[in-house]
Parts: structure tokens; C-alpha cells; sequence
């Protein structure tokens, strides 16, 4: 039988009757002739629950408690999910990452899928089960530890899922009926698109957009999944939703597809350190080995052979940050007079295609930014992308102002 994968997100498995709810659209795919997989998430606010009990206990946590504490959100839901099944005489049985089992690597709580085997979920599809339920966000490490994907990691699980059984689709069911132009919580104007190419929802994604995992969007690219966003909360359709596809499928692009933000950014200087070959190594390399996400970089022009060095990583590894410096700096290996920390920043970028072809798109954000009086901290760009730091004050303010200046309330 032909294979489908739907994935439900934390509010669409909330409680028990939203569970029941997306357990009937799981057994209208089945009675449609599919073998499904369902990967569920915890139950929404579950994992920042746990995230907030790891921190509250031990704020430099051990990663691999980490992730033993906050994968359990899913284990609880993967098995009221096949429970409900059951219930509706459809033969379901959950999964644990462990025991399909799902490879990751030991990178604990941003882990990477290396393989998942599917010969024992295939077996019991043979047996007559027609529901897998899957614990999504979780594998195991060669060391035979739990480890999690990163947050939305979920997405991640289910594309990797469509990917190893060759499913014929890959359904998230969100809270929202699709990919919009923006998060349609900043702005009533955001509006739904159809279709988005892989691309641009690969940087929507990776620049804050949180309704696809960056990683989810990555592995859907390379193994040509057939990867659909849709609303749990609305009636079937076979056009609802957004399909994301490849570039080749979308007729018209318009120069900017849509706005993404990260609200919680940090933006970090070290003033002052010696303008030297390798200085940059000397800074970024104890940052990444104390697992910060370093995001944008910029070097001051030096004087008298000092310079500053800025970066931005998220506000929750500021601490990291800090401690990696300043033990470098311990260490003689760097040598600072001053670090300078502005948690009080977020970054809002415009993404798209159309970008490699359209001139003056950063001309048209900077001017959209200049009007609302909102100061550019950090500028960063790519081919199809324009990201700015600002203050986190001017977040919703600044996607307003840029959703208006590209008309992105045309797209559709
Ligand atoms: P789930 O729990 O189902 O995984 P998430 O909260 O992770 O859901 O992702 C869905 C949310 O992503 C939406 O509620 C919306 O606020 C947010 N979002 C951000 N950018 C976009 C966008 N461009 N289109 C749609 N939703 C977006
Ligand atoms: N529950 C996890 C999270 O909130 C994974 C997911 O929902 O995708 O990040
Ligand atoms: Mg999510």
C-alpha cells in the first residue's frame, strides 16, 4: 500500500480532543487505501515547560540530560495517539525514537538523522497495522544515548520519515493553513501562498520563519519530498495549504516572497582586540567549541593595530558566549578590553528568488526602515536574502513596513 506521512504539531495534539480530531484525519487517509506514519509533537507549551525546568536546575546543563528531559513531551503523545486509534478499531502502535530506531548523530539537542532502517515499522505494516505513530524531535546516538533534533525538530522527523519509506507526501498539520508571506500573527495583511520553491522556505526558515524546521526544508530539497503545510483546524481539501516545491513549478516571482524575523537575538562586541592573522579563529573557535550559534560577524576597520569584533547569536547562549570569552581570554588566547552585550536586539530579514534578478531591494528595505525611524544595527546578505539587526522594540513595526514596501499583500 502506498505510504503517507502526517505530521501533527504541539496545537494540533494540545489535549485529548484535538488528539481525537487529528486521530479521524489519520483514519480518512487510512480508509483513502494509505499506510500512514504519524509523527507527533508534545503537547504546545509541553517543551518550553521542560526547556524551563533543565535551565531553572542547571543553566550550563549537561546536553545530554537535556535531552533526556525534553524528549519525553512526545513520548507522551505518540502513545495517546495510538491509543485513540485503537479506540477508533483502527490497528495503530507508537514508536520511541530509540526504538525504531532513529540514528542521529551525538550532537545532543541539535542532533543530525543519519539513518533510520524501516524494516521494523515494514514488518508490522505486513502484519495488518495501518498506523504508525512516531515520536517526533528524537533519536539515538551511536553511544546509545537520546538525543533531540532542535526545536520544530518534529518537521525535521517527518520529512526524514516520507524520505526512508518513499512516501507519496509529506503532511504538516500547524495551526496555520500554510505558508504566509509573514508570520500572520505580526500582520493581518500577510497572506497565504499556494506555493513556495524550496529555496526561499529554506531561507524563511533558517531566518526565523517557524512553521517548517530549517532542516525538514533541507532534506525535503535533496530527496524530493512532497512536503505540504497545512491547517489541522480546517476541513480536507486536496488544494489546501501551501506546497513547497521546486522553483520550476511556480510561474511568477515577485522580487521578495516574504519577511522572516527572530525576535530573540543578541548582539555582542568585543572591543579592542589586537587586529592580528588568526584572531578571528582565536574568537569563533572557542565560541563554536562551547556550542554557540554564531550568526552574523562584522570587523571594524583597526586602529593601531586594534580592532572590535561584533557577532550575534540568540539571547539564550549569551551566557556561553561570555564564559567562552572570557576563558579564552584567561587562557592568553585572546586578549580584550572590554565586551560589550545588547540583548535587546532581533533580526528581520526579506527573502527571495526574484532577488537575483530585481535591483535595488536592499535600496527599497533600507528607505522602508528610514521612514519608520528605526536604525540599522548589522547588515548581513546573501543571493536571495537582506537581513538587518535592529532594536527588538521596532520588530512588528519593521515587518509592517516591509510587508507594505515589497506589496506583499498581492502575493498569493
Ligand atoms: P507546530 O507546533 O504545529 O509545529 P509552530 O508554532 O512550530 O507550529 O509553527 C507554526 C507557527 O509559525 C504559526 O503559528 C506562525 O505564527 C508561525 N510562522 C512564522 N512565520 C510564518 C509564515 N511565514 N507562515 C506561516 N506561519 C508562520
Ligand atoms: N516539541 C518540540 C519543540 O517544541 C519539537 C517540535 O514540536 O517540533 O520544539
Ligand atoms: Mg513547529
Amino acid at each position: 500500500m502506498p505510504t503517507l506521512v502526517m505530521k501533527f504539531g504541539g496545537t494540533s495534539v494540545a489535549n485529548l480532543d484535538r488528539i481525537a480530531r487529528a486521530a479521524k484525519r489519520v483514519a480518512l487517509e487510512v480508509a483513502n487505501g494509505y499506510d500512514v506514519i504519524v509523527i507527533v509533537s508534545a503537547m504546545s507549551g509541553k517543551t518550553n515547560e521542560l526547556v524551563g525546568w533543565v535551565n531553572d536546575t542547571s543553566p550550563l546543563y549537561d546536553a545530554r540530560e537535556y535531552d533526556a528531559i525534553v524528549s519525553s513531551g512526545e513520548n507522551v503523545t505518540a502513545g495517546l495517539m495510538a491509543l485513540r486509534l485503537q479506540e477508533m478499531d483502527i490497528p495503530a502502535r507508537s514508536w520511541q525514537g530509540w526504538q525504531v530506531p532513529v540514528k542521529t548523530t551525538s550532537a545532543h539537542s541539535s542532533a543530525r538523522i543519519e539513518e533510520i532502517p524501516t524494516d521494523n515499522i515494514t514488518a508490522k505494516f505486513g502484519e495488518g497495522m495501518r498506523v504508525a505513530v512516531v515520536a517526533g524531535f528524537q533519536g539515538i546516538s551511536p553511544e546509545g544515548r537520546i538525543t533531540t533534533l532542535g526545536r520544530g525538530g518534529s518537521d525535521t522527523t517527518a520529512v526524514a520519515f516520507a524520505a526512508a519509506f518513499g512516501a507519496e507526501r509529506c503532511d504538516i498539520y500547524t495551526d496555520v493553513d500554510g505558508v504566509y508571506t509573514t508570520d500572520p500573527r505580526i500582520t493581518s495583511k500577510a497572506r497565504k501562498l499556494d506555493k513556495i520553491a524550496f529555496e526561499e522556505m529554506l531561507e524563511l526558515a533558517s531566518l526565523g520563519a517557524k512553521v517548517l524546521q530549517t532542516r525538514s526544508v533541507e532534506l525535503a530539497m535533496r530527496y524530493k519530498v512532497r512536503l505540504r503545510v497545512l491547517s489541522s483546524f480546517e476541513e480536507p481539501s486536496d488544494k489546501a495549504g501551501t506546497l513547497v516545491c521546486d522553483e520550476e513549478e511556480i510561474m511568477e516571482q515577485n522580487a521578495v516572497a516574504g519577511v522572516a524575523y527572530s525576535r530573540d537575538e543578541a548582539k555582542m562586541t568585543l572591543i579592542s582586540v589586537a587586529d592580528r592573522p588568526g584572531i578571528a579563529a582565536a574568537i569563533f573557535g572557542p565560541l563554536a567549541d562551547a556550542g554557540v550559534n554564531v550568526d552574523m560577524i562584522v570587523q571594524n576597520i583597526s586602529e593601531e593595530g586594534r580592532t572590535d569584533m561584533t557577532f550575534s547569536c540568540p539571547t539564550d547562549q549569551v551566557l556561553r558566549a561570555e564564559k567562552a570569552v572570557a576563558d579564552a581570554m584567561a587562557k592568553g588566547e585572546i586578549n580584550y578590553h572590554d565586551l560589550v552585550t545588547d540583548d535587546g536586539v532581533c533580526k528581520v530579514s526579506v527573502v527571495g528568488i526574484g532577488m537575483r534578478s530585481h535591483a535595488g531591494v536592499a535600496a527599497k528595505m533600507f528607505k522602508a526602515l528610514q521612514d519608520e525611524s528605526i536604525n540599522i544595527k548589522v547588515i548581513t546578505t546573501s543571493e536571495i536574502k537582506i537581513s538587518v539587526l535592529i532594536d527588538r522594540k521596532y520588530l512588528e513595526l519593521a515587518v509592517q513596513a516591509l510587508h507594505d514596501a515589497f506589496e506583499l499583500e498581492k502575493a498569493a
